[in-house]
Formats: structure tokens, sequence, C-alpha cells
């Protein structure tokens, strides 16, 4: 006999911060292209499981001088080192009871590539869910304005990843809306990439689960990609030092997510010749160390979706995550588009 609770004490022995379990019908609705139950038919429950990232990880770039921690421990080795681990022995345990176990990677589901689906009335590979939404319905928390995932714990601040199997295990209760966003908007004002709307904008998206309806910003994920992989020279001091005289003024593109990818990617894995202007050989250095090193790199430092989010909630005791010390001690500094630095916002 498997329990919910064998499953969720096991996955927290092995590392996991944050399990949670939905049963399969919770996804009623959900895209053909992110539906779990495409990829395992006979799934009747999603084990998610989150890894914190530590408040730390944020302080190099809350103080201008250290950016590398955030990829490494925010984003790229917390998603493909710690957090499979557990993921990965979790799925074991399932197995070793004798339930199929389906560990899916949380990828992002808009990037990933497309073919002819294989048979009638099933969508074309890559199914992928998407794992916040997953995370929701295994009551683990809500979606904040900001589209970032929020739990009870630790506000903004971890990553998720999901199992499938067909073990039908006892769900969760899902997480009263707006029991964790106070709908403060500082995630709006304080995002370097300008892309979240105001509340009053009334652009949003929402989903129903069971009898609770989510609801969460229209986020411009063009505007959010360029700064995020460091396109935009309000966030991005290695932007403002490779390439003075860019005039890119985020507020003003209209970009999809695919073609702010495209344009970063392709500037930050570029060779460039060495001259004494630019002796590194890179178009843009931060990037191609990063890419050519660990394979990812983030810039933004989460402005506001994760260190404004965070402080407020940290501030107003929404979340179980305590700290002696604020995070913040002075005004957050911020670049000009025109590349003046040290302008700082307060
Ligand atoms: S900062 Fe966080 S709590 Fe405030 S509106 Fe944004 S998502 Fe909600
Ligand atoms: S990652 Fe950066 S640009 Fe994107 S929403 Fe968060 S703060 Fe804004």
């Amino acid at each position: 006999m498997l329990t919910s609770e064998a499953v969720k004490d096991f996955a927290k022995a092995a590392g996991a911060d944050l399990c949670g379990i939905g049963n399969v019908e919770r996804f009623e609705g959900a895209p053909e292209q992110m539906d779990p139950r495409y990829i395992f038919p006979d799934a009747r429950s999603a084990v998610v499981i989150g890894r914190r990232i530590p408040r730390g990880v944020y302080r190099g770039i809350e103080e201008g001088t250290h950016w590398s921690n955030y990829t490494f421990y925010g984003y790229n080795r917390l998603n493909t080192l710690f957090m499979p681990k557990a993921q990965y022995e979790t799925a074991c345990f399932i197995e070793d009871h004798g339930f199929e176990a389906v560990p899916v990677y949380p990828g992002v589901p808009e990037s990933q590539p497309t073919g002819q689906p294989l048979r009638p009335g099933q969508p074309g590979p890559e199914v992928y869910p998407q794992v916040r939404i997953a995370a929701v319905a295994a009551g683990l928390g809500e979606m904040g304005w900001s589209k970032v995932f929020l739990s009870k714990q630790f506000g903004p601040r971890q990553r998720l990843c999901m199992i499938l199997t067909d073990a039908e295990l006892e769900p969760d209760p899902l997480v009263e809306p707006q029991s964790i966003c106070n709908l403060c908007m500082s995630c709006v004002d304080e995002c370097l990439g300008h892309c979240i709307p105001h509340i009053r904008e009334n652009k949003f998206v929402e989903i129903q689960i069971e009898d609770k309806t989510y609801r969460w910003a229209d986020v411009d994920m063009g505007k959010c990609c360029l700064t995020h992989h460091g396109m935009n020279k309000e966030a991005s001091p290695f932007l403002a030092k490779d390439f003075p005289g860019m005039r890119l003024n985020v507020r003003e593109q209209h970009m999809s997510e695919e073609e702010a990818y495209k344009l970063t990617h392709t500037v930050g894995s570029a060779t460039w010749r060495k001259t004494p202007e630019f002796p590194t050989g890179h178009a843009l250095d931060y990037a191609y160390t990063m890419l050519h090193g660990v394979g990812y790199y983030a810039v933004c430092g989460a402005s506001g979706c994760i260190r404004a989010c965070m402080m407020n909630l940290e501030k107003a005791g929404r979340i179980e995550a305590a700290y002696h010390n604020p995070f913040r001690k002075r005004p957050m500094w911020t670049l000009s588009y025109e590349g003046e630095p040290g302008v700082t916002k307060t």
C-alpha cells in the first residue's frame, strides 16, 4: 500500500523542501500541448516537488557585485542537479511499490520543439506541462500576480518538478487564491523589464481548478526574456560594458518570447574578433562565458517577480520564511538605458 504521506515523507528525506500531490482530473481544461495526461494516459496523480532558492542567492545582484550565483543556485544547478536527485529517488520509491512513475523535467513549455502527432486524437511531441500550474494543482501554493508560483513556506523562492504516477494517491487540498499574493504590485513597480501589467490594466490570465479561480498578470514574455537574458540596459551592467553605445529601450520592444530568445542567445553565444576596444573575443562576454561554462545565463535577478515580492511577503508576514535582517537596506540600483550607471530607485 502506497500512501500520499509515505511519498511526501520519502521526498522530503531525499532532499525536497516541498512536496504536494494533485489528482490528474485537476488538469481538466489544460491546453493539449501542456496536458500531462497525454504523457501518461494512465496517470492518476501528479506529485510535485520543490526545492527552495536560498534568499542569499539574490544577495550579489542586490549589491550589484556578483551575478553568477543566481544562474548556478537559482536556476541551472538547482534545476539540473539538486532538484532532480529528490525527484529521481522519489520516482524510484514509487516504482518500488509496483506503480509506474514518470519524472518530468521542468522545462519551459512554450519553448519546446514540436513534431507531428503520431496517433489520431493526440498532440505531437513535445507535450510539456506547466510545472507552476501543476504545483497549484498539488496544493503547494498559488500563482502570484507576477506569474511566479508562490508557496506559503518560501513565497516566490523555489524551483519545481513533477512526477506522474498511476498510483491513486490522496490529493492535497488546494490553496485559497490570494491567500499568499496580496496584490501589492511591488513586482510591477520593481520589474526592470517593465513587463508585468498593473492590475488596473485588466490584462490577466485565469484558470479554474475545481471550485477555485486563479488569476495572474498577462506578462509580456518578450520584454521579460530580453531582460532576463541580459538584453536590457536598465538591468545589465554586462550589456552596458560590451555595447556602450547601444540605446535599446526595452519598454519600446514588442518581441515575442521566441524572438527575444533568438536575439539574446544568438548574441550571447557569438564571438567577435579581438580588438583593443573589445579584447575578449566574445560579443557579450558574460553571456558567452556562462553559456559555454554552464549552459545557461540569467541576468535580471528577478528584481520584481522574486526580490520585490519576497520583501513584500516577508514584511507582510504572509510566508513562513523569516530572517533577522531585512533583505534591502539601501535603495535599489538600476542603470538607465542610455548607459548611465549608478541610478537608484527608492
Ligand atoms: S509582489 Fe508578489 S505579492 Fe505583490 S502582487 Fe506581485 S506577486 Fe503578488
Ligand atoms: S524575470 Fe525580471 S523581467 Fe521578468 S518578470 Fe521577473 S523581474 Fe521582470
